[in-house]
Parts: structure tokens; sequence; C-alpha cells
């Protein structure tokens, strides 16, 4: 398998909206970082999302990240212990039918033996960013680890660089399904995927294996009322993504089971002892995801340069990339 991502990027970002209507502007996630709700037009925005064929097949999201990361649970916990609690982002889906799922604030949410089940992956703050040769940069959702300026990966093989990441795209070849590459292919022409031949994957993590592995289940669903509600509407707070973080760096592989121990690790880690403002204490990732939410409410329409991550990012520490240039 052989990809060409100069200038690309395109599964570490949303960049579907480019194709709307030349007006880009982003969905702003989690009230906590945020300013705001999805509006009806940004969640119509989804060209590869609800499909007649894929309807029957698979569970919608509650969310409409295009390209979610999902974390394994040693992945969830390197990150805690890294102080980047603040990049994580749960995701649950809608069930399928009634008798898979619980019910919570309306809806039916995906769940195992009632328990309601989720992902934890990475955030995706707005950022400028101009991807696919594009002259000028657009607020896009992007993943907190995105560096915009060089639209390098700023955790590229290192420790906590995700498995997802490191199998993309061969996990999508494997299951036969379209992968982002070809998406942007498709829209903007050029060539992505050059080669398709894949060896085969290993850390699928499909069905039971994935239960506490990387499919969380929440053992009180009681105490999800108002986060569904939240989570559909792009406004998860801190304390909600304490929650269910803390129950996926909780989790056991192979069973539903939760380590008190760890739930309360967990959490603190995530809240910190100043809610306000330092959660993870050390870490850049937290600070710099406010400042993105804050420079796009000041600034929806004067989208700035994407070296303005110099002052967002890497001057609180965030790891430099080496840009092309330096790789070939
Ligand atoms: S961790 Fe790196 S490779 Fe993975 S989505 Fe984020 S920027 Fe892209």
């Amino acid at each position: 398998m052989e990809v060409n991502c100069e200038d690309c990027a395109g599964c570490c970002m949303d960049w579907q909206s480019l194709l709307a209507d030349g007006d880009a502007s982003t969905t702003a996630r989690d009230a906590d970082g945020g300013d705001g709700r999805r509006t009806d037009r940004q969640r119509a925005r989804k060209p590869f999302a609800g499909r007649d064929d894929d309807r029957e097949a698979s569970r919608e999201p509650l969310d409409d990240d295009t390209n979610f990361v999902p974390l394994t649970r040693d992945e969830v916990r390197a990150f805690l212990e890294s102080g980047m609690g603040a990049a994580l982002q749960p995701r649950f889906w809608h069930a399928r039918t009634e008798s898979e799922g619980v019910e919570i604030d309306g809806r039916t949410v995906a769940a195992v033996a009632g328990r309601p089940v989720f992902f934890v992956g990475l955030r995706k703050p707005p950022k400028p960013v101009a991807p696919f040769g594009r002259e000028e940069p657009t607020w896009l959702p992007t993943c907190v680890f995105l560096d915009p300026t060089t639209l390098q990966c700023r955790i590229h093989d290192g420790d906590l660089y995700p498995d997802e990441c490191r199998a993309y795209p061969e996990h999508n070849l494997a299951l036969e399904q379209e992968t982002e590459c070809e998406r942007v292919e498709s829209a903007f022409g050029g060539d992505r995927l050059l080669e398709a031949d894949h060896d085969d994957p290993g850390g699928l993590l499909l069905g039971s294996q994935a239960i506490g592995a990387k499919l969380f289940c929440h053992p009180r669903p009681d105490d999800l009322e108002g986060v569904v509600d939240r989570a559909a509407a792009g406004a998860l707070t801190r304390r909600d993504r304490a929650e269910l973080i803390a129950v996926a760096a909780a989790s056991s592989p192979g069973t539903p089971a939760i380590s008190d121990h760890h739930y309360e690790r967990a959490k603190t880690r995530v809240l910190g002892t100043n809610e306000g403002n330092s959660a993870d204490g050390e870490s850049w990732v937290g600070p710099a995801i406010r400042d993105w939410y804050q420079r796009y409410r000041e600034s929806r329409k004067a989208v700035p340069s994407p070296t303005v991550a110099d002052a967002v990012e890497t001057d609180r520490g965030a790891p430099e990339t080496p840009d092309w240039d330096a790789l070939e």
C-alpha cells in the first residue's frame, strides 16, 4: 500500500464543507472549547454519510465527525498519562432497532446488554487550513495533532501515534470500504492512493473482541441523561467528556467490567484541580484547543494564516513537523 499525503491530510480533518458552497464555516464542537451547536445546514453537509446503502447496514453516529479515529483503552490511558486528556472525544451511535439500544434523552442509543456503548477518539477544533492545493485557508474541524502549516501529524510515529492512524487506509481496504484518499481524488483530483495492495491488517478488533478494548460500555445509563443530548448537538462539556473517558480508561478488554480505581484516577486527570483553566496541567493540548475556538469565534470570516499555529500550538510546547521538502 502506498499513499501520497503531501498537501492532503484529508483523513485528519472534516473537509466536506468545502464541497458545499465555498462558505466553509466549521462545526464548532464542544461547549467547553467552542461556542456552537451544529445547524441543520451543517448537518446536511455529509456527502459520505447517511447514504441509502449505508443506512440499512450501519448504525449512524450521533456526531458528524466524518473521520473519527477510535482509540484503544491503552491509548486512552497513554494520552491521559501524558496530560493530554483534553485531546479526547467520545462518540455514541443511534441503535438500528429499539431492542438493541437504550432510551436516553429521547434517542435510542446503541447498547450492549443495556449499557450504552461508545468510542473515544481525537477532538477536532477549528483550524485555518489550506489542503488540496487551495491557496486560501479555511476554518475546518481539524485533528488536534495536525500541524495546519505543514499538514503533517505532530505525533507521527511517536509513542502516542494511534494504531488506527498507522493502519489507515489499510483497514478500509481490508473491509472493502472506500478510503478517504479515493474521496479526495474524486473531489479534488490528483493521485492519493498510489498502491491499493495491502497486507492482512491486525488490530481491527471487530465484534465482541472490541468490548472494553475499543468499544466501551457505560455501566450507568441514567448518568448519561443530558450527555447524549449534548453529544448530538456537538456541545459536550469537559465534565461530560471526563465521565466517558474515565469509563473507557477503566474498562477491561473482553468484558464490560469497570475498575473503580482507574475510573477515579482518569476522571481526576481530565478534570484536574482547576476546572476553569488547567485540566491537564502541563500539556499544550487543552490551552491550544481553547485558543483555536476563541480565535474562530473572533474571526470566522477573516481566516488567519495557518502559521498562526506557531503561537497557538508550537509556542505552548507542541512538537514541530519537518515539512515535506525535508522528507524528500
Ligand atoms: S493523530 Fe495524526 S494522523 Fe491521526 S488523525 Fe490526528 S493528525 Fe491525523
